[in-house]
């Protein structure tokens, strides 16, 4: 299924210069996002893997209906001062602004082989950071899943060779 149309484009949002991908177009219409989801689970079939983690807060809307349909658990990572348990903590840039990611200590058991998943790949720093977060916990990264890939910021490189699905290319 071609995923694009249902994308809206929105040009200079949040700032000049950036083009906005907004998936609430998609996500309204229940038939193609379930496809969105089934389409993902689909390309890692096979794959063994045994938690998914998603960075807030779209990261949370591809990754814990992917990680539903797979049948394994969800860790969210989030903005820091939201999870009440004990966290770890990193910087990371956006292609606009710069925040603090955090997990809880004991989301990740060592050895637990993870997928990352998120809507969008722009310039592969937030994933990065996960990616950072769930290597201090012990955790073994062995992919990442996302909706979109923006092509020409190469967020793939910043990604350590990571295997990476995306199913809209920009
Ligand atoms: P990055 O860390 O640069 O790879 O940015 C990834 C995150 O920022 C994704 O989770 C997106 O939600 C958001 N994002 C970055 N650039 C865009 C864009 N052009 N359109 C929509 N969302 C974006």
């Amino acid at each position: 299924m071609d995923f694009k149309p249902y994308i809206r484009v929105i040009d200079d949002f949040p700032q000049p210069g950036i083009s906005f991908k907004d998936i609430t177009t998609l996500l309204k219409d229940g038939k193609v996002y379930r496809e969105v989801i089934a389409e993902l689970a689909r390309r890692l079939e096979g794959k063994q893997i045994d938690v998914i983690a998603g960075p807030e807060a779209r990261g949370f809307v591809i990754g814990a209906p992917l990680a539903v349909a797979l049948g394994i658990g969800f860790i969210p990572i989030r903005k820091s001062g939201k999870l009440p348990g004990e966290t770890i903590e990193a910087d990371y840039a956006l292609e606009y602004g710069k925040d603090k990611l955090a997990m809880h200590k004991d989301a990740i058991q060592p050895g637990q082989k993870v997928l990352i998943a998120d809507d969008l790949l722009a310039t592969g720093g937030t994933i990065a950071t996960s990616i950072n977060l769930v290597k201090q916990l012990g955790g073994d990264v062995i992919g990442a899943a996302f909706l979109i890939e923006l092509l020409e910021l190469n967020g793939r490189e910043k990604l350590g060779g990571i295997e990476i699905e995306s199913l809209v290319q920009y």
